[in-house]
């Protein structure tokens, strides 16, 4: 709830100045004021209006890159499935795919968005508890690389499927470590009461089941232990170590694996705290898993997706209240939900120049949606900010889109994709008419 968001943080707020240092896709020009790579935000409110998703192609490929090469300099053989659900924008899909990566996607939606993307079949892996029929039919037609299986039932309905098709499914089982969460609280996918996966004790007898059934092939296993893990490598190492045990008892029993799928989670420093290096990850990969000599997977979403985007709005007014001021802004919860979801913590920036070093006061910064959980930050140190006044929203780009909504009938906002000096509308702002357009009215009731 935001009525739970602390009024004077314990820390105080990182600055403006401090905020864009740590982000070096953003800069302030003394005239253009805040700019994404080469593109100052006040032409893309001009041309796309507010609010709109702004993402920074030079940012994704950056963290690509150096996701990579944190990889390769560790000595792994690995390859990057980017999990599609943290943004499923084709533009975003499509720089990631020239990179080499490939897709981690949870729904017949994101293998469609994958494909569109010019994601090839061969890199996509499809992962999620509750994968439907009519999913993995589409699965085998399109003979992605793996399918990451999450129950005995699930085995046996794709067993029984591909049998039908004359297909062979790849399939990764994956394992639940049960890694323990009392120090990281926000783990958790991987302890043994979540519904991912199946329990490590049960999945050397499930591997063989797997092996001895038609229109199977088991390539490896699989975990993911949760997501916006800062607190440090002890978790990842825990259940790392856990699963080299399991392949070395399915090696023993005579079972092939071919390579192991580490999941995602790796977390990102929203406001300052601190949050572990891709460096980190790769050193824990090779310390637990290294010894197999097998090759890895990864499947990061919000560290690849979240630092190169933000949400661009505009101020509607600034409301003086008995008690507070509300600095009211044209987005709301329904694009960007992470702080009335998750009480997230995201920067919020002035765009022009002379608001950035305007002096600054506590303010609540909102949105018009009408619920009190419409906010997006409390007691915020900024600036008297007119009508018109645009704000950008920093790290907004996983979970941002991909979790909004039209709640109040608010049509989901545009998205902007800039490279360079260049930027585009990647995604037109929803029509009413298309808001509206789905709807039916029954006979009975206009007769
Ligand atoms: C959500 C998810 C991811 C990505 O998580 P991030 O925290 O965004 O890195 C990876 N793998 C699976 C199976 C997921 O469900």
């Amino acid at each position: 709830m935001a009525s739970a968001l602390p009024i004077t943080p314990t820390d105080p707020d990182p600055s403006f100045a401090e905020l864009l240092a740590g982000r070096p896709h953003l800069s302030m020009h003394a005239l253009d004021g805040l700019m994404v790579e080469g593109v100052p935000l006040h032409r893309v409110a001009a041309l796309a209006g507010t609010p709109t998703w702004v993402t920074s192609a030079g940012a994704l490929r950056r963290r690509a890159r150096a996701l990579k090469a944190a990889l390769a300099a560790a000595g792994l053989q690995a390859g990057i499935h980017y999990a599609v659900k943290a943004n499923t924008g084709l533009a975003v899909l499509r720089v990631l795919a020239a990179e080499g990566l490939g897709a981690d996607v949870v729904s017949e939606g994101e293998l469609r968005a994958a494909r569109a993307a010019g994601i090839p079949a061969a890199a996509i892996v499809f992962s999620g508890v509750g994968k439907t029929e009519r999913e993995l039919r589409l699965a085998l037609a399109e003979d992605i690389a793996q399918i990451n299986v999450e129950s005995a039932e699930e085995v046996e309905m794709l067993s029984a499927l591909a049998t039908t098709l004359g297909r062979v499914a790849r399939v990764a089982l994956r394992v639940n470590p049960d890694v323990d969460a009392k120090t990281h609280a926000k783990i958790t996918t991987g302890r043994s009461e979540n519904k991912f996966g199946v329990a490590i004790d049960d999945a050397p007898a499930l591997y063989a089941r797997m092996a001895a059934l038609p229109g199977l092939e088991p390539v490896g296993v699989a975990t993911h232990i949760g997501s916006q893990i800062t607190s440090g490598m002890a978790a990842y190492r825990a259940a790392y170590v856990r699963l080299a045990e399991l392949v070395q008892a399915l090696r023993l029993a005579g079972l092939p694996v071919k390579h192991v799928d580490c999941g995602g989670g790796l977390g990102i420093p929203y406001r300052d705290e601190p949050a572990p290096s891709p460096e980190a990850l790769a050193g824990a990969i090779k310390a637990t898993l290294g010894g197999l000599g097998l090759p890895v997977m990864l499947e990061p979403g919000r560290w690849i997706a979240g630092p190169p985007g933000l949400l661009l709005a505009s101020v509607v007014l600034q409301k003086q209240g008995a008690a507070r001021r509300f600095l009211v802004l044209d987005a709301a919860m329904n694009d960007l939900v992470r702080p009335a979801m998750y009480e997230a913590w995201h920067g919020i920036l002035p765009v022009s120049p002379v608001d950035f070093v305007a002096p600054v006061g506590p303010a609540d910064v909102v949105g018009p949606v009408c619920e009190t959980g419409d906010t997006f930050a409390r007691g915020r140190a900024m600036p008297s900010l007119s009508p018109g006044a645009l704000v950008a929203f920093l790290d907004a780009g996983a979970y941002g889109a991909a979790m909004s909504s039209t709640y109040n009938m608010r049509p989901l906002a545009a998205e902007v994709l800039v490279d360079g000096d260049r930027f585009a509308v990647v995604r037109e702002r929803q029509s009413y008419a298309a808001l509206l357009g789905d709807q039916r009215l029954p006979d009975w009731l206009t007769e």
